[in-house]
């Protein structure tokens, strides 16, 4: 059969003989497809693309991805950082400004679809920001974005553009921050812009990146994702942390407290409440069982229900043991358990705040 065939994704003419060709596939795959019609014929470069995430992750101080960043601080250039607002403690690099250099950063807090509607979102930039300074990070800017919904993508186009001025740009993060579904989203965003997309390797390392071409040159590149051991999500497995990521926006639960109760978020977090009264809210994954018992009795409830009533964690035997840490709240603020969520404390609040070992716990003002 003579007909040509076009990659469904950049329209080119499909080939089999030029694998850094536009439109290659390989043989095996033109003959599977020929087999069944049914099936979509991607060309080797848009299954790529489609498929994301084949940027290999890399440990923060894996050799050839320090070499990789001291590659870029020799570069003039924008950093994009994407971070997850759900887990900005598991997301940030430390370190960063270092390596860079006197580059520009713009901080992409990303899943802003998570969060309710009533959520000040400047007060969350400034928090984003304050936050970055403690970790020696001078931002440009930053932008909340919804790599998943779009919000804001168009924003952060012009920002990048802004801030660029005329240079390359890197965008960096750890995993699962949603830097995949970003890129992912410019490149549709810019969808004549699929069939010049390159995947090379900074020089000198074993590391991809992906080059997209911007209009005048220049290029956006995606480097590696990287392993960040704070991420609560390395304390759990995948079932696990299917069950602790919100899917959709959180919806508040409020509870009237009374002297000595305690709120169990599953099997992952305890917070004791000291006060008499207190009126508190939680957002978490609306499939979280929130579980409340008097204090007095919560250590050995927690010992005897763990895994079963208070799961996640589904198996126990791994599970690291939960410390403590005491908040009190001077106004009305938040305490955030990375990468799970957080609780609103009225003002003159006193909390015992229980988490696994290794989870970092924080108190901001409140976002709402
Ligand atoms: P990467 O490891 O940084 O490349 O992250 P991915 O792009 O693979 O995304 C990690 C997880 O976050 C996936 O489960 C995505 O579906 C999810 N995710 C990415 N962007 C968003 C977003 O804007 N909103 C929400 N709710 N989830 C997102």
């Amino acid at each position: 059969n003579n007909e040509a065939l076009y990659c469904i994704g950049c329209g080119a003419k499909i080939q089999t003989n030029n694998p850094d060709g536009p439109g290659y596939v390989q043989p095996s795959t033109l003959k599977k497809y020929l087999a069944d019609d049914s099936k979509e014929l991607l060309c080797k470069r848009c299954f790529r693309l489609r498929n994301y995430n084949e940027i290999t992750d890399v440990d923060i101080d894996d050799d050839d991805f320090l070499k990789l960043l001291d590659s870029i601080s020799s570069q003039k250039g924008l950093i994009v950082n994407v971070v997850d607002i759900f887990d900005y403690e598991g997301s940030v690099i430390p370190g960063l400004q270092r390596f860079v250099g006197d580059k520009n950063i713009l901080i992409v807090g990303n899943k802003v679809d998570l969060l309710p509607h009533s959520v000040n979102q400047n007060k969350l930039l400034n928090w984003i920001q304050q936050k970055s300074k403690e970790n020696g990070i001078k931002s440009v800017d930053q932008i909340m974005v919804s790599a998943q919904t779009g919000t804001n993508i168009d924003k952060l186009m012009t920002m990048i553009e802004k801030y660029r001025q005329g240079q390359d740009v890197y965008v960096v993060g750890t995993t699962n921050t949603g830097k995949s579904t970003l890129i992912n989203r410019i490149i549709s965003a810019n969808s004549d812009v699929k069939d010049l997309i390159t995947t090379s390797r900074f020089p000198g390392t074993t590391l991809d990146q992906i080059d997209i071409p911007l209009d005048d040159g220049h290029f956006l590149i995606d480097t590696p994702g990287i392993i960040h051991k704070y991420q609560l999500a390395h304390y759990l497995d995948e079932k696990e942390l299917k069950a602790i990521t919100p899917k959709k926006q959180l919806r508040p639960s409020t509870f009237q407290l009374r002297d000595g109760q305690t709120i169990f978020v599953a099997g992952l977090a305890r917070f004791d409440f000291l006060d008499e009264k207190t009126n508190v809210v939680f957002y978490f994954n609306q499939g979280l069982v929130l579980h409340r018992t008097k204090t007095v009795n919560a250590d050995e409830f927690y010992q005897k229900h763990l895994g079963e009533i208070l799961n996640p964690p589904y198996d126990v035997t791994e599970f690291p043991k939960l410390h403590q840490e005491e908040f009190t709240s001077h106004r009305k603020s938040d305490i955030v358990i990375y990468g799970l969520g957080w609780v609103t404390i009225p003002a003159n609040c006193k909390v015992l705040v229980h988490v696994p070992e290794g989870v970092r716990v924080a108190m901001r003002d409140a976002i709402i």
